[in-house]
This record gives structure tokens, C-alpha cells and sequence, in this order.
């Protein structure tokens, strides 16, 4: 892609509103734009990088054995009268009137659907289990919406639902999703800590968050400090169970402010272990039984040829939230810092260029096609422009390796910079390499 032809309105005005750092670096370089409070258009450069967080979740989930599926964003009041969360669910939900006058819904989150779909295919515990999952769109209406993605009131999210035959299967399913998670958020370069959540009547262990720490983040974290320690690709899991591996990721405290309470912490927790800080919410898993397939009437034939209603959990994944959480973990200054797996491309070309000299373009062009060539995926910043504001633009947009062809270029050496990093004289078969790295 030519810089020239990509359509990324870069702009230094920002509205008041924009507080946090990654809501304005997205504004700043054109990832988003505003049409409502919380509802946003997601432009190019945004929604590349959405799109491959997207892509990475739909992997972790499909290599579980998750199937995609997609259930539409509007949904019909029947389901929700049933499971009774039509009145419970209040102002968060946006209602509408067909023109027959008919009670519909712009879906907030999935349950109900999903349960009534498995309600009228599946009968018998043999096709269980079972996990489907989809992408799509909800709407909440917040009543504060803020942060730019971080809380919208149209987001992006990834919600799966798990059924299983009795609670045991259905632990199964739970410690599935839940490494499938660590997983996920490993790949985008995050470091997310599963924190026990609120299980209400349920009971159980079977409920977490996944938070990344930020000191923008809207959730109160309390932890012991050795949590940050724990990492899969560490963990020695030979001869050890799911549920084993689980409890150690989970044993070490770790909790929001809706599970807090001061004397536990204090008890369980050595002062000089001790964490409080702040955290964004990017994911929540959460196994909840029989809620909804019990009023829904959601049966299945167990062995014994004995109706039961199925055992569900249900694991969301906030997928444009994490844009926005991404940045905010990785900022510096003015600069945003994609991690390779998500960045908007692998490598950018600056250029020199002025009207008297085409030649410094002509050399730029020659390795693009050879990077395009090797499948690397790459920007030329081919714009008429001084080279200061190029690197301040380029700093801003974060993308991890820089070519930059000017004064100091020689005949086959080209000026190769790794974000962060100094810059370094290398040849096109040196960068070439690095790059595939
Ligand atoms: P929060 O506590 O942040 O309000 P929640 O507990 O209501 O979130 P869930 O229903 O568990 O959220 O939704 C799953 C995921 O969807 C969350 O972990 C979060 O990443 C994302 N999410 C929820 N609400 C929003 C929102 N208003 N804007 C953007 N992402 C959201
Ligand atoms: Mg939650």
C-alpha cells in the first residue's frame, strides 16, 4: 500500500472528550471516528488492526474445538420474556418497534438465542459437548459511554457458549476457554491476568476476568504480586490435568473490586506482596449451570434416558475494546506500539522526496515489490513532505520496523530501524531476513 492512496485523515484537533491516551492516538491518526456518543466508524487503519485481534481470537477458539457460527444483532423480546432479563436487563438495552408493532431488541449479549437455538436441535447427551461462538456486534446502552473503544455503547465482541451434560463435563469446557484465553491474549502481547469474579447464586470458582493492568483502566485490581510471575510458556504441564493447571493459574489472589474485601486481602496476602491498582476488563468467562436453560426449557436426554436441562457457560472477549487496551498497555509519549502479531503493517518505507530528486523513490519502489514479493506486508510513504513530520507521522501510526531511504542511503544499504531501537545500515537481503524473522 502506498501511503498516498491510503485514507487515514491524520489530525492534531481533538475533542475535549477524548481523556486516555489510546482514545486520542485513534483520533489523532484516523483509526476512528466518532457519529453518536460511543458509536464509532472504524476506519482503514483501525479496522485493519481490529481485524487481526479478531482473527487471532477466532484461531485460539477454533484450535479448542469452538465452531463459528453467526447469530444476527437483532433479536426478538419472546426469549428474553422466557429467561425473564427483559424487565432485569433495564436502559442498557435498546428496544424497538417493528411495524407490526412487534417488541424487538438490538442484542446486548447472546444467551437466549443461543439456548433457543439449542434448545429446538439438539435432544440427547451425544451430541454433547458442544461450543459455538461468534463475532459480532452488541449494543449496551451505557449510560456513560468514554474512553473512545474502551466503553461504547456498539462493540465488537466475541461471545461463546459451552453445553454440556453435567457440571463436571462442563468444568471441562470452562478450563478449555480459559487456557484457550491466556492463550489469545499471549499472542496479542498482552499480559492478562485472570481475576475471580462474582459467581451469584451458582456458587463455585468458575467465573473470571481477564484484566489488563493500565492505570486508565475503570476496574479497581487487588492481587499478590506473584501473579504477574505465573506464564504458560514457562508452566510445566507434563502429566498434569486441566483442572490442575487451572488452579494454578487462578490459586494466587487476584480479584476486582466487586470480590474484594479488605480482611481477606490482608490475610491471604503479605503486605510487601501486596497489588492495588487499576486494570481494563478485556475478557470474562463464566459458567452459570442451568440459568437460562432451565426457565428456557433447554432439555436434553441424559443417559438414562432422564430429561435435564443443559449445563451452559458463556466467555466473551471484548475485541474492539482490546484496540483500544493495547495501546494503552504499550504507549510511550506520542508514539503507539503495535505488537507484531497485530500491527496495521510489518514495515514502513520513508522517503525523501523532493520534486528535483526522483530517484530516492524509484529506489523505495524496488524494495517494495521485493518485500511484497515475500508475502511481507508493507507501506510506502510516498508523500511529498519534510522528513521530520514523516517521522513524527510514522511514530504515531507504531509500526514496528522502519526503511528509511534518504541522504545517508548508498547504493545497496539502506538505513533499517527497529521501533525503538537504533538505526541500523543494513542490505536488502539483511532486511529481508530480519523481517521473516
Ligand atoms: P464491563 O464490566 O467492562 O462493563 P461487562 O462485565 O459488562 O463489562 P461482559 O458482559 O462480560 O462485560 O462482556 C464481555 C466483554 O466485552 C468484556 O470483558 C469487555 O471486554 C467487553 N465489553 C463489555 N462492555 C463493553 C463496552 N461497553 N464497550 C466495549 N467493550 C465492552
Ligand atoms: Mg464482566
Amino acid at each position: 500500500m502506498y501511503l498516498s492512496n491510503l485514507f487515514i485523515p491524520i489530525t492534531k484537533d481533538l475533542p475535549s472528550e477524548a481523556k486516555i491516551k489510546s482514545h486520542q492516538l485513534m483520533l489523532r491518526a484516523g483509526m476512528i471516528k466518532q457519529s453518536a456518543a460511543g458509536i464509532y466508524s472504524w476506519l482503514p487503519l483501525g479496522f485493519k488492526i481490529m481485524k487481526k485481534i479478531e482473527q487471532i481470537v477466532r484461531e485460539e477458539q477454533n484450535s479448542i474445538g469452538a465452531q463459528e457460527m453467526l447469530m444476527p444483532t437483532i433479536q426478538s423480546s419472546e426469549i428474553w420474556k422466557e429467561s425473564g432479563r427483559y424487565e432485569d436487563y433495564g436502559q442498557e438495552m435498546l428496544r424497538i418497534k417493528d411495524r407490526q408493532g412487534r417488541e424487538m431488541l438490538y442484542g446486548p449479549t447472546n444467551e437466549e438465542l443461543i439456548t433457543d437455538i439449542f434448545r429446538t436441535s439438539m435432544k440427547s447427551y451425544k451430541s454433547l459437548p458442544q461450543i459455538l461462538y461468534h463475532i459480532q456486534w452488541k449494543f449496551r446502552d451505557e449510560i456513560r459511554p468514554r474512553f473512545g473503544v474502551m466503553r461504547c455503547r456498539e462493540f465488537y465482541m466475541k461471545d461463546a457458549y459451552s453445553f454440556d451434560l453435567n457440571d463436571e463435563d462442563a468444568k471441562n469446557s470452562y478450563n478449555k476457554m480459559f487456557f484457550s484465553y491466556i492463550k489469545t491474549f499471549n499472542r496479542l502481547g498482552l499480559k492478562a491476568i485472570p481475576m475471580a469474579a462474582e459467581t451469584g447464586p451458582i456458587g463455585g470458582d468458575l467465573s473470571h476476568e481477564f484484566v489488563i493492568l493500565a492505570k486508565t483502566g475503570e476496574s479497581q485490581v487487588y492481587a499478590d504480586k506473584r501473579i504477574l510471575e505465573i506464564d504458560l510458556d514457562e508452566y510445566d504441564a507434563s502429566n498434569k490435568s486441566l483442572d490442575k493447571m487451572r488452579k494454578d493459574f487462578s490459586s494466587i489472589y487476584a480479584v476486582t473490586d466487586e470480590k474484594f474485601k479488605d480482611h481477606e486481602f490482608n490475610k491471604l496476602v503479605k503486605k510487601e506482596d501486596q497489588l492495588k491498582t487499576k486494570g481494563i476488563e478485556v475478557g470474562h468467562i463464566f459458567y452459570f449451570s442451568d440459568k437460562y436453560s432451565k426457565p428456557l426449557n433447554c432439555l436434553i436426554d441424559d443417559k438414562q434416558g432422564k430429561k435435564t436441562p443443559v449445563r451452559m457457560g458463556s466467555y466473551g472477549i471484548g475485541i474492539s475494546r482490546l484496540v483500544g487496551a493495547t495501546i494503552e498497555a504499550n504507549y510511550n509519549n506520542e508514539i503507539m506500539k503495535w505488537p507484531k502479531s497485530i500491527a496495521p503493517f510489518d514495515v514502513v518505507i520513508i522517503v525523501n522526496i523532493s520534486k528535483s530528486n526522483k530517484e530516492n523513490l524509484e529506489k523505495a519502489e524496488k524494495i517494495y515489490k521485493e518485500l511484497k514479493k515475500q508475502n511481507i506486508d508493507v507501506l510506502l510513504d510516498d508523500v511529498e513532505e519534510n522528513m521530520s513530520n514523516k517521522f513524527k507521522k510514522h511514530d504515531l501510526i507504531g509500526i514496528p520496523y522502519q526503511i528509511i531511504i534518504g541522504s545517508k542511503t548508498e547504493q545497496d544499504k539502506f538505513e533499517f530501524k527497529e521501533q525503538n531501537s537504533k538505526i541500523q545500515i543494513l542490505s536488502l537481503e539483511n532486511i529481508k531476513s530480519q523481517l521473516k524473522k
